[in-house]
């Protein structure tokens, strides 16, 4: 049944959210630790389920909303950001999409009210941009499958209680069996995987990445999500959720660049006068607007054809179409935002160099949302391939 949902209450819940997390990522940030207030805070304000049907504990929001969510939550750092995009748009969106009903009643009230931190598993040491050749493999043994592989550069992955994972049916030789498709699966902490952090990160301090390793993980068979052998569908399908929540963020990080150099470019003197006064200083502010501007736009195109997609879930041509905007939003707002960035910090000048100030915090953070869900270059070709047919596929 659909909800309508309340924006002007979940709105006025993001922004207190966004103004109690702000000292706390400050301090943690300037302290190279993870902000350990993301969980509590959001969990106060009821945000750690926005799109998740109300049913299932979440708010409901359509994507639209949600994406407006996370351009507010992207101005205070793309580590906080990327702590939803983790849980929310590639954690519970999968089980929320694809789960049975049992799958959803375990796992989404849970992670709606913070009992239940999820991550998504995908990369591995050896399959970044091609997941198909990861070389995690599960077997049957009775109730259960048997999970060994390792995921890697996994957000949340230190902090998460379960984490939608994929692997090849294991044949004979241990190794995957040749010719077969990947399954998807939720895998339980308890069931036995062992996270590592990874710290000696650029930037996204803040943030929890950590690499893991099933080692004869058993996962119960209810646990494997949708059927044997759709795991490239499910993983594929959670990417566009998880593109337009990493374009929301980098849509927040501008807005807050701009914001932060407005505020500065009047405050500053020199060369006896304000340098928002100088007209060069003005091209880099003009310049952020418009990147502002053009990623709004492209943002909302994309989170409209999300939304008309899932409204009409058979519908191919509505799913490729969505696909493609997501990945189009993606590419451009990633790009948008790292030269916008490039240029506060410009702005800023040698405070700008600084983590102390937000500007050179975003610059640090902000990079790698051209390499995480999807790179610049694997999106290029997704979109050429869009435009010249399937069999143009470079990527293949
Ligand atoms: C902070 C952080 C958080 C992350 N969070 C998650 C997460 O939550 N879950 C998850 O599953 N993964 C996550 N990742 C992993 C991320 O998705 C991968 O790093 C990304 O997909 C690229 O894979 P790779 O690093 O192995 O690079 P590679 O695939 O090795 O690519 C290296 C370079 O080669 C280029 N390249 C590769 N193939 C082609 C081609 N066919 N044509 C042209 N160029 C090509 C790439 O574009 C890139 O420039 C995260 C990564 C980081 C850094």
């Amino acid at each position: 049944m659909m909800h309508p949902i309340d924006r002007t209450k979940l709105f006025t819940d993001v922004e207190a959210f966004c103004q109690e997390i702000r000292p706390h990522e400050e301090l943690c940030y300037v302290e190279h630790r993870y902000n350990d207030q993301v969980i509590p805070l959001a969990r106060k304000h009821d945000l750690l389920a926005i799109p998740v049907p109300v049913e299932y504990g979440g708010r409901g929001a359509d994507t639209v909303t949600y994406a407006r969510a996370l351009v507010r939550i992207g101005r205070e750092g793309t580590g906080v950001r990327t702590f939803f995009s983790g849980h929310t748009s590639i954690g519970e969106y999968p089980i929320a999409t694809y789960g049975n009903e049992e799958q959803k009643r375990h796992y989404l009230p849970a992670a709606a009210h913070g009992e239940c931190i999820l991550a998504f598993g995908l990369t591995e040491p050896d399959a970044g941009s091609n997941p198909l050749e990861m070389t995690s493999t599960y077997s049957r043994e009775g109730d259960h499958f048997r999970l060994d592989g390792v995921k890697y550069l996994i957000s949340n992955g230190g902090i998460c209680d379960a984490v939608v994972t994929f692997a090849y049916p294991r044949g004979d030789d241990g190794q995957k069996l040749p010719g077969s498709r990947i399954s998807a699966f939720i895998v339980d902490r308890g069931a036995g995987f062992v996270s590592e952090d990874l710290t000696a990160k650029m930037g996204m301090p803040t943030s929890n990445t950590a690499m893991f390793e099933m080692s004869g993980c058993r996962v119960p068979v209810g646990n494997m999500l949708g059927e044997e052998g759709a795991g490239f569908r499910i993983a594929m399908g959670t990417l566009v959720s998880g593109r337009l929540s990493v374009a929301s963020g980098c849509l927040g990080v501008i807005e807050d660049s701009l914001t932060e150099c407005l505020t500065y470019a009047r405050e500053r003197h020199q060369h006896g006068k304000p340098i928002g006064k100088h007209q060069l200083v003005q091209e880099h502010l003009a310049a952020m607007e418009q990147a502002r501007l053009v990623s709004d736009c492209v943002l909302m195109r994309a989170a409209e054809a999300k939304d008309a997609a899932q409204e009409a879930p058979t519908n191919a041509d509505l799913r490729n179409r969505a696909d493609m905007l997501a990945a189009q939003a993606k590419l451009f707002i990633t790009n948008a935002a790292w030269d916008a960035v490039d240029r506060a910090v410009q702005i800023y000048g040698g405070r700008g160099w600084s983590t102390l100030y937000r500007v050179g915090r975003h610059l640090m953070d902000v990079r790698v949302c051209r390499i995480y869900e999807g790179t610049d270059e694997v999106l290029k070709l997704k979109i050429a391939a869009g435009l010249l047919g399937k069999e143009f596929e470079a990527y293949r």
